[in-house]
């Protein structure tokens, strides 16, 4: 692949996607991630050799927020294997909004269905071993420093205390989790580690080779270092497909067709099995939590290069 030529055509879908970006909403529950301006729009892509093709706003931070679901759910199943895992959180897409509650109290048992959707992103929390809220959040940043090769990689303090403040729903799914049995320890450390790890900051190209590790199958390709197991890359890829884009996931596998995990600021992580990673960020969202411009340019990059895996 020619580079000059890759980031040109980059350069070209990205300005053809830029426009939808008008037809999104910056997230606002979160009041801190109110302030970005919703025009922007980056991208990033990880080659198998590691070589960065990038355009627009690929340096600017952005908060994790769900992407960081992955990460949790690799340190989780490390830690505690896949029986113990799913015992407590479920495989299935659900078609609620991320945030809901109502599936937690009308299924039985009252386990969230995926690790994807917040119920589900706490219960994973509640799993990650450690002495303290601070060890528990080295684990998942440490994964994230070692794939991306920066040791600097943190969290928002703005946006994570923005969140710790207002997050009366992510407080109302934990308590009924612990209700459930679901989750065991503290609620208000787990949900502490919870908001960090979503405040976790981050660029565009560094989603790309964090995009990368999953489409290598757990290898980090800058190093070629095993970072985690294959088999947990193979089931974090299947949650990408089936639950990654939230209740729009089926229409995402249709129309574009690669496995990704988006955020509420507007962060979408993209992994094409073998052949690249890629980190979109677009903050403007869609009315499910996705990023409008940046579900576009995935769109026409994967037609364009002929991406999709279905
Ligand atoms: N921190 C956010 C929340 O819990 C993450 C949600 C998201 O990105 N969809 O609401």
């Amino acid at each position: 692949m020619d580079i000059e030529q890759a980031n040109e055509q980059l350069e070209r879908l990205r300005l053809e996607a830029s426009g939808e970006a008008g037809k999104g909403k910056v997230a606002s529950y979160i009041p801190e991630l109110a302030k970005e301006d919703p025009h922007q729009l980056g991208i990033s892509v990880c080659l198998s050799d590691g070589t960065i093709l990038s355009a627009g706003e690929a340096q600017k931070p952005f908060t994790l927020q769900s992407i960081s679901k992955i990460f949790s759910l690799i340190v989780a199943l490390c830690q505690n294997g896949q029986q113990h895992v799913f015992e407590r959180v479920g495989k299935e897409p659900t078609g609620d909004p991320f945030n809901s509650i109502i599936k937690l109290e009308t299924i039985k048992p009252h386990k969230p269905l995926n690790p994807m959707i917040n119920a589900g992103a706490i219960a994973v929390a509640g799993m990650i071993q450690g002495k303290s809220v601070q060890e528990r959040l080295d684990c998942i940043l440490d994964l994230l420093r070692r794939i991306t090769g920066n040791p600097h990689i943190g969290v928002n303090e703005a946006v994570y205390c923005s969140e710790k403040k207002t997050a009366a729903r992510n407080r109302a799914l934990a308590w009924f989790l612990k209700d459930s049995g679901v989750l065991a320890g503290d609620v208000e450390e787990t949900l502490d580690l919870y908001f960090r790890h979503c405040a976790i900051e981050v660029t565009a190209e560094e989603v790309a080779r964090l995009g990368m590790a999953l489409a290598a199958d757990g290898v980090d390709v800058r190093t070629g270092d095993r970072v985690f197991p294959a088999e947990v890359a193979r089931i974090c890829k299947t949650f990408m497909v089936t639950c990654g884009m939230y209740n729009a996931s089926g229409e995402f596998a249709i129309d574009v067709g690669i496995p990704a995990k988006s955020g509420v600021a507007g962060g979408i992580m993209a992994t094409v099995p073998q052949r690249m990673g890629i980190g979109v960020f677009g903050p403007a969202l869609d009315e499910k939590g996705n990023s409008v411009a940046g579900v576009k340019l995935l769109a026409l990059l994967a037609k364009d290069w002929e991406l999709g895996i279905f």
